[in-house]
């Protein structure tokens, strides 16, 4: 398979108290102060009741940077906001896989490529950022086996790495 799209869906609701959520993959997350210059700390709505330790940091672009989506309860039901409550989507992201003239599989977020690094429990796999050992960029993505990304950080020390399609569907790193 050449192409495959992981589905992080994301966007900021607002309740009926007017409290602002960060909404992602049908989980809540509430602001939890502002975590450096660097971007927000949202954490799981359930983190008191439920001891969940999901999280994610958005920085000043609306991006999520950082992430930890693996929660120990279903997603919170809570969400019964009429369409008047609902804020645009924000989020630019992008995921996806691609793969390789010479047969690499890369996982692509945000225009950065990651490579697969090894296996994680219940069938998954982690991906650090490609270039890992050229620039020990410590970006990494785990994906779970339906494909989901289960926890990231798009924190990187260089330039995204360009990629360009071929005829044959496969692709071709260009520029350095
Ligand atoms: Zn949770
Ligand atoms: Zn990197």
């Amino acid at each position: 398979m050449v192409f495959t799209l992981i589905f992080l869906s994301a966007s900021y609701i607002t309740t009926s108290r007017g409290t602002t959520l960060l909404y992602i993959n049908e989980y809540t997350f509430c602001k939890n102060g502002n975590s450096r210059a660097s971007g927000i700390r949202y954490t799981c709505s359930c983190r008191l009741s439920k001891e969940c330790n999901a999280y994610a940091y958005v920085n000043k672009d609306e991006i999520i940077y950082k992430s930890y989506l693996e929660h120990n309860h279903p997603p919170t039901k809570y969400l019964k906001v009429s369409s008047g409550y609902y804020v645009a989507c924000k989020f630019v992201f992008a995921a996806s896989y691609i793969t390789l003239t010479r047969g690499t599989k890369l996982l692509m977020i945000n225009n950065f490529s990651y490579s697969l690094s090894g296996p994680i429990r219940d069938g998954g796999a982690r991906y650090t950022c490609s270039s890992y050992l050229s620039r020990r960029c410590k970006a990494f993505a785990h994906v779970s086996k339906d494909d989901v990304i289960l926890k990231f950080s798009t924190e990187h020390n260089h330039p995204p790495t360009k990629y360009m399609k071929t005829s044959s569907g496969l692709y071709i790193k260009v520029g350095n």
